[in-house]
C-alpha cells in the first residue's frame, strides 16, 4: 500500500453509507421527515459531497450553522431544496439572507424585527423559523420573551414562520430527566403556536420515541456514523474510515526517552514506527501514551506524547518488517470505531470529526 506523496494519510468517506444512514433515520422518522445537518462542512466530511449525496437521497432539508456556510452548500442542490441558516441572523446580513433565500432561524425578538424590517423594505415575504429555549440556556427565545413575541407577531405578518424548533441539551443520556422537561416545555409552547409545526430532535432525539420526532428531525452525527443511542449499540452505518502512514521505524534500547517531555522511556528493547499524523490532524494530544492504532488485528499503542504532525507507536508485537516507510496503520475503521477513538481521546466523536482538517487524501467512497 503506497501513499499518495502528499498527504499524511487516506481519510475515507463512505457517502453511500451517509445516505443509508440518512434514509434509515426517515425510515425511525416516518411520518416525520428527516433533515440533514451538514454545519461546520458536514462535521468536517465535505460539505458540497456529503449534500449532493443526500439531496440524491431525497433529503429536500438541510441545516447550516452561520450564513457564511451557505454559499458551499446551495450550488450543489435543486431550488426545491430549503437552506436554513441556525444561528440566524447577524446585523447587516439581512438583505444577504433574503437574496440566497435561506430561511433563518429567529433567536431573539430583535432578529424577528430585523427580518421583518427586511420583509417590508423588500415588500415581499420572507421565511423564518423560530427558536425557543426550553431549558439549554444556548439560543432562542427566552420563557420571558415569549409573552411580548405572541403580542407583536400579527405585527410581522410579512415573516413567513415555516415551524418552531428547540434543541436537546442532554438527548445523549437516554435516562436524563432533561430530556422529559424540554419536551413537556416545546410542548406546552406548540400549544401557544398551533399552527407551526415542531421541528425538536437531533440525532439521538430521534430514538427517546415518536413524542420528541415532531414534523422534521435535525440529524447530523448519526448521518456520519456517531452513535445516536448513548450506550446501546449503534445502529447506524459506519461512514468514515482513517490510515495513517508510516515515516520511519526504528529499534530502540531498554531506557531510551521518547517523545516531547520524555513522558515515555521504553522499559525494554522495543521496536518503534512513527507514523505521519498528530494533532494539527485532528488526533487529539490526550491519545499521548494512552490510546492505539491498529495493524491488522495487532493493538499499536501509542508511546510518548503527541506531536503537531506525527505520533509515536509500539510495534514490537509485530513480525519484524511487517511495517515499511509507507505502510498504513488504521485509526479509525474496523478495529477501533469514531466512537473508540473519542472515547480513547476522553471527547466526542463530533469533536474528532470537525477536527480532521486538509491534511488527508480525501477518498469519497
Ligand atoms: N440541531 C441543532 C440546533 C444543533 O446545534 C445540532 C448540532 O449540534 C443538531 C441539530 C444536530 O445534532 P446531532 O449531530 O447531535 O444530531
Amino acid at each position: 500500500q503506497g501513499i499518495a506523496a502528499a498527504a499524511c494519510g487516506y481519510l475515507t468517506i463512505d457517502l453511500g453509507a451517509i445516505c443509508r444512514n440518512y434514509l434509515k433515520l426517515a425510515e425511525v422518522l416516518a411520518p416525520a421527515k428527516a433533515a440533514a445537518v451538514v454545519k461546520a462542512d458536514a462535521y468536517g466530511l465535505g460539505a458540497p459531497p456529503v449534500a449532493e449525496a443526500l439531496y440524491k437521497a431525497g433529503c429536500r432539508d438541510f441545516f447550516v450553522a452561520h450564513f457564511m456556510e451557505v454559499a458551499a452548500v446551495r450550488p450543489v442542490l435543486s431550488d426545491n431544496a430549503v437552506l436554513y441558516v441556525l444561528n440566524g441572523l447577524q446585523p447587516g446580513n439581512e438583505l444577504a439572507c433574503a437574496a440566497a433565500g435561506v430561511v433563518p432561524v429567529l433567536n431573539s425578538l430583535e432578529q424577528l424585527r430585523r427580518w421583518s424590517a427586511a420583509a417590508h423594505g423588500l415588500g415581499k415575504r420572507l421565511p423564518a423559523a423560530l427558536q425557543f429555549d426550553t431549558g439549554m440556556s444556548r439560543l432562542g427565545f427566552s420563557p420571558a420573551e415569549q409573552v411580548q413575541l405572541k403580542s407583536e407577531l400579527a405585527d410581522h405578518e410579512l415573516v413567513d414562520i415555516r415551524f418552531i424548533m428547540s434543541h436537546l441539551a442532554s438527548a445523549d443520556e437516554v435516562e436524563s430527566e432533561q430530556n422529559d422537561q424540554q419536551l413537556a416545555e416545546m410542548q406546552r409552547i406548540a400549544k401557544e403556536f398551533p399552527d407551526l409545526p415542531v421541528c425538536f430532535a437531533n440525532s439521538n432525539g430521534i430514538f427517546l420515541g415518536q413524542s420528541y420526532h415532531g414534523y422534521m428531525a435535525r440529524p447530523g452525527i448519526a448521518l456520519y456514523g456517531g452513535n445516536p443511542m448513548g450506550a446501546a449499540a449503534n445502529p447506524m452505518e459506519p461512514v468514515v474510515g482513517l490510515k495513517i502512514a508510516v515515516i520511519q521505524t526504528r529499534t530502540v534500547p531498554a531506557g531510551t526517552k521518547v517523545g516531547y517531555g520524555a513522558t515515555f522511556v521504553a522499559p525494554r528493547e522495543m521496536r518503534l514506527a512513527t507514523i505521519a499524523a498528530g494533532y494539527a490532524d485532528g488526533l487529539p494530544r490526550s491519545l499521548s501514551d494512552r490510546g492505539a492504532v491498529y495493524f491488522g488485528d495487532h493493538r499499536l499503542p501509542i508511546v510518548g506524547r503527541v506531536s503537531m504532525d506525527s505520533m509515536t507507536v509500539d510495534i514490537s508485537a509485530l513480525p519484524e518488517e511487517a511495517l515499511t516507510l509507507g505502510s498504513l496503520v488504521e485509526m479509525i475503521g474496523p478495529h477501533q470505531t469514531l466512537d473508540d477513538l473519542a472515547q480513547a481521546a476522553g471527547t466526542i466523536s463530533y469533536e474528532v470529526l470537525t477536527s480532521l482538517g486538509q491534511r488527508y487524501e480525501r477518498q469519497y467512497l
